[in-house]
């Protein structure tokens, strides 16, 4: 699970890309709202709104209808770099201090780290 919250990603595929939903921007960037392992989906900003029916609570008194995102699956989205701004793979690598990084497979920048580095047994 390399794809982070806040990262940028890319639609690449699935139905919120070639037929958005009525009255909404075809959206085919967006920023990373939350990544759900369990599923292997995430939460992609402005990608893929659904209309959510909510019961009046105390938030929220008078109930109704919300837009938000919905879910899509991680296969359909690729990572942007933050660098060169082209979509493209992430890799990994462990840097010499023992902490993992992700770096972009087109220009290998660095695009922060997914573990820290492991306190050596004593
Ligand atoms: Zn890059």
């Amino acid at each position: 699970m390399l794809i982070k919250v806040n990262d940028r990603v890319e639609i690449i595929a699935g139905e919120y890309r070639s037929r958005p939903a009525k009255g909404a921007d075809k959206v085919v960037q967006g920023k990373v709202l939350k990544v759900i392992p369990s599923t292997g989906k995430v939460v992609v900003e402005g990608v893929n709104k659904m209309y959510k029916h909510v019961k009046p609570s105390q938030r929220n008194p008078q109930g109704g209808r919300l837009i938000r995102e919905a879910p899509i699956q991680m296969s359909n989205v690729m990572y942007v770099c933050n660098a060169c701004g082209q979509r493209s793979r992430l890799g990994v690598k462990q840097l010499d201090s023992g902490v993992k990084v992700r770096f972009c497979k087109k220009c290998n920048a660095d695009q922060g780290e997914i573990a820290p580095a492991r306190k050596p047994a004593s």
